[in-house]
């Protein structure tokens, strides 16, 4: 996420500010200050307002007051919308670290998100629930505001209108808009939450390319971008929920290679035969095994094609394993969850880590095995006990 300042904060929430909504602020404030007239014109057709636009331009600054201070008044309301969706979270129990005004309006920042379909549905729909209650709430005053503030009822009339856009433009069912989330919450009542997931997502991106043909159609670069979006925010929604879903119960015991199909090498062995056993044994990963000490067998190092590589191929009889294998060694324990271990090597940019139990090498886990249990997770639904050792590629 981009940079961001504190500015308050609402029920132990922290408020923050994006350096991105700096700049979408004065925009704002622009473009309902331009749009003055036309805007009055529909408020006063559509609500009776009976606004006098000559008032609010009696000065050439007028307008751009009036236009700042309805886009503050906006994205108050995008603050309640976020706050409804905080405060049911926090009734269930959900962590709120903190609420974020962007480019974009605002994102509440849930540490963890619910699974049980009720608590994701009130969750989900209390945003543009309140959002409905400011457009009526603003409605309100600007029934109770006298004729001649004009200004004031423009603005009080133009944030009944837009919270209500704002409303419904959520409740489009897709990812990350609310609508994605009620759908989901809506199809995982019968079905699994990480299919309810895919389905939702699925949807979430007809939607998304339906805008992007709608918006190259109409030449509108906001439609086009808004659809990438949410075409990504779709995609990897879903990737997340199936991938944790799929893993949910597995551990790294369950889809490591166990030490005993390990291949391995000695300390000792010359570069230019690792790189032949490499090729022949198409492994490309090797956990370096010292033989030589009285403890028997001793861990010493991780071997890879990459440290293999360094070496000038005419100096490969010359070198041994020792001199070029990792003693770095990220390990993880057999009883972490897969998704740890893919966490782990994503952090360190790694490929494999040393499954150790106690000091003991006792497997090794790669990213093909996660992919493969993952593969056997999907089609299956279950790791399969009895599978096939892997390579420790
Ligand atoms: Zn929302």
């Amino acid at each position: 996420m981009m940079k961001s300042f504190r500015i308050g904060s609402l029920f132990g929430i922290p408020i923050k500010l994006d350096l991105t909504f700096l700049l979408v602020l004065p925009l704002f404030a622009y473009l309902i200050g331009v749009q003055i007239e036309p805007v009055v014109d529909i408020l006063n057709t559509s609500m009776g307002a009976g606004i006098d636009v000559d008032a609010l331009t009696t000065e050439w600054w007028l307008p751009y007051l009036v236009g700042l201070i309805a886009a503050i008044g906006l994205f108050v309301g995008v603050v309640l919308h976020e706050l409804g969706h905080s405060l049911t979270a926090q009734r269930y129990g959900f962590p709120i670290d903190s609420i974020t005004l962007w480019l974009l309006g605002g994102i509440a920042a849930l540490s963890e998100m619910p699974e049980d379909w009720r608590q994701e549905l009130n969750i989900a729909i209390a945003g543009p629930i309140v959002s409905i209650l400011v457009g009526i709430g603003s409605y309100g005053l600007f029934l109770l505001t006298p004729e001649s503030f004009d200004g004031a009822r423009f603005v009080l009339g133009y944030l009944a209108v837009l919270n209500i856009v704002l409303a419904g433009f959520n409740m489009i069912p897709a990812f990350p808009m609310d609508g994605g989330r009620v759908l989901r919450a809506l199809l995982a009542r019968n079905t699994p939450y990480a299919k309810a997931t895919q389905q939702a997502a699925s949807v979430g991106k007809l939607f998304a390319i339906l805008m992007g043909l709608f918006g190259l159609l109409q030449f509108n670069i906001i439609f086009i971008a808004l659809a990438f979006f949410i075409y990504i925010a779709a995609s990897s929604e879903a990737q997340q929920v199936t991938m944790k879903a799929a893993f949910q119960d597995v551990t790294v015991g369950d889809i490591m290679t166990p030490a005993k199909d390990l291949h391995t090498v000695g300390p000792e062995t010359s570069v230019a035969a690792l790189i032949q056993r490499m090729f022949t044994e198409r492994h490309t990963g090797y956990p370096v095994i010292d033989r030589s000490g009285f403890e028997g067998e001793r861990l010493v190092g991780l071997v890879t094609l990459s440290d293999a590589r360094e070496i000038d191929p005419v100096e490969r009889d010359a070198f041994t394993v020792e001199e070029v294998m990792t003693t770095d060694l990220k390990t993880i324990s057999p009883e972490s969850d897969a998704m740890t271990a893919i966490e782990r090597m994503r952090e360190h940019n790694i490929g494999r880590l040393l499954v150790v139990d106690d000091g003991d090498l006792i497997g090794l886990i790669s990213r093909s095995d996660v992919m493969t249990a993952f593969d056997i997770v999907q089609k299956s639904g279950s790791v399969s006990p009895n599978r096939q050792p892997r390579t420790a590629d």
